[in-house]
């Protein structure tokens, strides 16, 4: 069979979305005339923010010398370890990737544990040395270093630069002579792999799949295998990479089935798709329900907005299966929602599009991830909401979340970099040289990294420092809840959970903080921070009379008008609570960094 299944992996801003683009352009899937930067990086937030969020396949025919054709299948993949998981089911999709690496940079965190994706998911591995036009490039060195820490020669490494094309010929001959040919038969008991998906309002949800065994057709009865559903396939087709329909996807194929799925989590990424009257024996291994890790409250500002967020909110998990959310009711914000997410990446993604698609302005609450608590009456729940933590008399252990973090960096570095991760209470598993750099590997709970590790990381590193994680289950740990009193109340959506050794200077970090952003008022007010009633910290808002009216000698009322509009603009993200007007900073003080 003459198509070649393959995806991209690198580093980031190694060059991936530039060499496909000009793979693209190559084989003339992309009009010079209407050629955008990144074809493949669909959604608007993704071409600001220059990361892929979702997997965009394109089916393209390449044309040897000699006259024979080819179909090409380009799996593009997400580019941020939130979406690790969505990541290897791309890769699954596969028989082989480009393993990118930056000239001038050399291998780094994401180069590797791509690569060992990729050698876990048994594809051929296609070296590139991209970005051969830089003045700083040393192609030789990035090739002998993907030998000594991957241990791929250094002599298979293609040459290129997706800037110039240069090397772009050499790549796709090698694709065709290294990448195997999809194996499967057409006859056999259909078996299909679902690597990503997405909801139309009119086709319902559309699969992304590699067809592993068998056919899909359209009228098929198809059945689910995790989620034990049933359809009846509609329609089958490729990738342009616009959705074009075709006859039929025969074991080895990539493509799109629409079969009228309703909702995006019966037909889950990593899930199998099988005949209903003649199933496969076996799915495909390793399925993972998507399962959300961050939680963090969101509240419209104006409790107007309450109907249109959840509609917002719905229509957003319509898309996404990852993403969940429940009601929730806090004394200080009111009616919101408690949403959950697979990142703080994720998190800030769904936020922005709710501002800027739906408009709608928001108060969230400081992220936090899913404790595990054993009260001393016996019972075990996860809660991830710091306002239902329950107070010390009644817990008799705390679990929380521990991840494997690989952080990859210059010699150099290393001291200070340790001292981080000491400070963020990991522990050391193994670090090992790998040419001029070390990679470190530890053991860190996983809230300590949510905020502003990685900033930070990168800052003492002078940017050299890269990293990835995955989750490793739960471990103990002497967890406080950490409420914050405002003019003498709790504020319930304020309290965050906290290592004992920390509360102290995480309460002290928070209240200075929320004395910073809260806006004077007529009167003093006192901002506190306490653990089990006793206070850790205290700072206060200074009083301060703001008539700002005064300031416009009578007369003139559109002045007045104006300046009064100006001053509900500056209140679009505060929160009445009590007597106080609190700014949305004062929600993620938690989260600023010193
Ligand atoms: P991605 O994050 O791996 O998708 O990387 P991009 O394709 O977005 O590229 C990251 C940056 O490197 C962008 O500023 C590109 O313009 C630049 N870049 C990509 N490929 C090349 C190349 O071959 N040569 C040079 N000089 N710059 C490149
Ligand atoms: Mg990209």
């Amino acid at each position: 069979m003459n198509v070649r299944n393959f995806s991209i992996i690198a580093h980031v801003d190694h060059g991936k979305s530039t060499l496909a683009d000009r793979i693209l352009e190559r084989l003339g899937a992309m009009g010079e005339r209407d050629r955008r930067d990144q074809t493949l990086d669909t959604l608007e937030l993704e071409r600001e923010r220059g990361i892929t969020i979702k997997s965009t396949p394109v089916r393209l025919t390449y044309k040897r010398e000699n006259g024979e054709e080819y179909t090409f299948n380009l799996i593009d993949t997400p580019g941020h370890v939130d979406f690790n998981y969505e990541v290897s089911r791309s890769l699954a999709a596969c028989e082989g990737v480009l393993l990118l690496v930056d000239a001038s940079q050399g291998v780094e965190a994401q180069t590797i544990v791509n690569a060992y994706l990729a050698i876990d998911n048994n594809l051929e591995i296609v070296p590139v040395v991209n970005k051969i036009d830089l003045p700083a490039a040393d192609p030789e060195g990035a090739a002998k270093e993907l030998e000594d820490v991957i241990g791929i020669p250094a002599g298979d490494a293609v040459f290129a630069s997706g800037k110039t094309g240069q090397g772009v010929d050499d790549l796709l001959e090698a694709i065709v002579e290294r990448i195997p040919a999809p194996p499967g038969d057409p006859q056999a008991p259909l078996k299909a792999l679902i690597f990503d998906s997405f909801y139309d309002a009119y086709q319902g949800v559309i699969l992304f799949v590699r067809v592993l065994e068998g056919t899909l057709s359209p009228k098929q009865p198809i059945m689910l295998f995790n989620s034990g559903k049933t359809f009846e396939v509609d329609k089958v087709g490729t990738f342009t990479p616009g959705l074009v329909v075709g006859e039929s996807l025969p074991a080895g194929s990539v493509g799109w089935v629409a079969a009228g799925i309703k909702d995006i989590h019966d037909a889950q990424v990593g899930d199998t798709v099988t005949q209903k009257d003649r199933p496969t024996p076996e799915p495909f291994p390793g399925f993972k329900p998507a399962q959300p890790v961050v939680f963090s409250g969101l509240y419209p500002t104006d409790t107007e907005d309450y109907r249109r967020l959840r509609e917002a909110l719905e229509r957003l998990k319509l898309n996404d299966a990852a993403f969940n959310f429940e009601p929730e009711t806090s004394e200080a914000l009111g009616f919101g929602f408690r949403c959950g997410f697979l990142g703080l990446l994720h998190a800030e993604i769904i936020q922005e599009r709710l501002e800027r698609e739906y408009d709608l302005d928001l108060i969230a609450t400081a992220p936090a991830v899913v404790y595990r608590v054993t009260l001393t009456n016996g019972t075990v729940f996860e809660t991830q909401n710091p306002a239902e933590f329950p107070t010390r008399d009644r817990i008799t252990t705390v679990e929380e979340p521990y991840i494997k973090l690989s952080v990859m960096l210059p010699e150099e570095y290393v001291g200070p970099v340790m001292q981080l991760l000491q400070e963020r209470r990991g522990s050391m598993v193994t670090m090992n040289y790998v040419g001029k750099r070390v990679e470190l590997i530890y053991e860190v709970p996983f809230a300590e990294i949510l905020y502003d590790f990685h900033d930070r990381l990168k800052s003492i590193s002078r940017g050299y420092a890269s990293m990835d994680y995955e989750q490793i289950g739960y471990r103990e740990g002497e967890l406080r809840k950490v409420d914050i009193l405002v003019n003498n109340e709790v504020v319930d959506a304020l309290a965050v959970i906290v290592h004992e050794d920390k509360a102290y200077s995480l309460g002290r970090k928070i209240v200075d903080k929320m004395a910073e952003v809260i806006p004077r008022q007529m009167f003093p007010v006192p901002v506190q921070a306490t653990i089990g009633g006793k206070i850790i910290a205290r700072a206060t808002v200074k009083a301060y009379r703001k008539d700002v009216l005064a300031k416009c000698y009578g007369g003139d009322i559109s002045r007045k008008k104006k300046l009064l509009e100006k001053q509900k603009k500056g209140r679009a993200r505060m929160k009445q609570i009590g007597t106080v007007e609190v700014p949305q900073e004062a929600f993620l003080a938690v989260l600023s960094t010193e």
